[in-house]
């Protein structure tokens, strides 16, 4: 699916710091989008002024230290918030 797909190679090229080396990492239950809708509006120059705003949010867990993240996604950034 897009949307893991996306959310893997966003979290891979942002490892936690809090983890070590060796530690592992998964995907905890599906990823959710909200579902508004942003319909594209350009200006003279072909930029999108109104970009797609969802928010992808996802669980994270290192299964070495057994933390648990979320990851909230939107416009192509990606917060991670340690949950447990
Ligand atoms: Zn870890």
């Amino acid at each position: 699916m897009f949307t893991n797909m996306t959310m893997k190679n966003v979290f891979f090229n942002n490892p936690n710091p809090d983890c070590k080396e060796d530690c592992r990492f998964r995907e905890c239950g599906p990823a959710m989008t909200t579902a508004a809708y942003y319909p594209p509006t350009y200006d003279k120059y072909g930029n999108n002024l109104n970009p797609d705003g969802n928010i992808t949010t996802q669980q994270i867990a290192c299964t070495v230290c057994g933390k648990v993240w979320q990851s909230a996604t939107q416009y192509g950034k990606t917060t991670y918030t340690r949950i447990l």
